[in-house]
């Protein structure tokens, strides 16, 4: 039996069939989510007798560190492997002056969306993460740093919506065992429309992102066959729900490639695609991935390019790049390990 994804009426039960007090629970639930400890010999305050009896029955976690690397900018990646073999990528991002700790997460093995400037893409799907490989991945972080983790970004390898009832169930954990609020979560993903549709009918505080990454249908189909499933007249119908129904701010993910969507043109489609959503937008400058082409814009147009967009009364940033001198983009890291 695996502690790690137990909640506390769980391990209260477990104390029970153990003969031991309710307390008891609430000691191990500490160790587990906040002091994140690997073992259970590390639970210094319950009796060496009991840590014996929990030994014969019970292990902290069996997810294992394959690979760590460790950007200058303070940004570690993590390849975390479980029982069965399988890896996934981890990233924890420090941001300068800010107590922010925002892990970003994998939800599943591979991936079978396939968009042509993700590594994770390539590999394509093995499987998805239950919720309890999901949860480890930020148990990982706080086991190897100390530190504890205060966001989370389902951004990682795979689709989130495509594995939404694990996805929710981690977010219910990250919430009541954790103690991270809804709204430090954000779940992202590149536009499966009935997964969005869910979302809108439930009460989640949490942010909903959306990989957009181009404003027509045509040089959205090029990098992102998911956009011949689930069109983009199709996606801007289902987010208008999802603003209604939560009365949510979306945030709208934009990578920007060198020469493809970064030019005045497809500014000014962008901002009329916007313009009547109630949204923020986060422009990401490509990070290469060595299997393509694609290229970042210059620092140049990449402020021309936010410059439009917010003409047209939207607030944009532009995200920080992080970890540039490691496998910081999804997939590359695992793809090497893998190979
Ligand atoms: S960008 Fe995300 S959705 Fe697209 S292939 Fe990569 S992991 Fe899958």
């Amino acid at each position: 039996m695996i502690l790690a994804g137990m909640s506390l009426e769980e391990l209260e039960i477990l104390m029970s069939e153990l003969g031991a007090t309710k307390f008891r629970a609430k000691q191990i639930h500490n160790w587990v989510y906040t002091k994140s400890v690997s073992t259970i010999d590390e639970m210094t305050n319950l009796s060496k007798d009991f840590r014996e009896q929990l030994k014969e029955i019970a292990s902290v976690t069996e997810t294992k560190i394959k690979v760590k690397q460790t950007s200058k900018d303070g940004t570690l990646k993590y390849l975390v492997e479980y029982p069965d073999g399988e890896c996934v990528e981890t990233v924890l991002m420090r941001f300068d002056n800010r107590a922010n700790l925002t892990a970003c997460v994998s939800s599943q093995v591979g991936c079978a969306v396939n968009c042509s400037f993700c590594a994770t893409g390539k590999s394509g799907f093995k499987r998805n993460l239950n919720y309890k490989e999901i949860i480890e991945q930020v148990l990982t972080i706080q086991r190897d740093t100390g530190l504890k983790v205060t966001n989370i970004v389902f951004m990682g390898q795979g689709e989130p919506l495509l594995n939404l009832d694990n996805v929710l169930k981690a977010l219910e954990i990250f919430n009541n065992d954790f103690q991270i609020g809804a709204r430090r979560i954000t779940i992202s993903t590149s536009g499966i429309i009935p997964g969005i549709n869910r979302l809108a009918d439930m009460d989640l505080q949490s942010t909903l992102a959306i990989s957009l990454h181009a404003p027509t249908h045509k040089l959205r189909a090029e990098i992102m066959p998911i956009e011949n499933k689930y069109p983009l007249d199709e996606l801007k119908k289902a987010l208008l729900n999802y603003v209604e129904k939560t009365g949510r701010r979306i945030t709208i993910e934009y990578i920007l490639i060198h020469n493809f969507n970064d030019t005045f043109e497809v500014a000014k489609e962008l901002a009329h695609w916007l313009k009547d959503l109630k949204c923020n937008i986060n422009l990401i400058p490509y990070n290469s991935v060595i299997e393509n082409d694609y290229k970042k814009p210059s620092s140049n147009d990449i402020m021309k390019f936010k410059y439009l967009l917010e003409h047209s009364g939207k607030k944009v940033t532009v995200r920080l790049e992080r970890g540039a001198d490691i496998d910081a983009a999804c997939g590359q890291l695992r793809g090497k390990t893998t190979k």
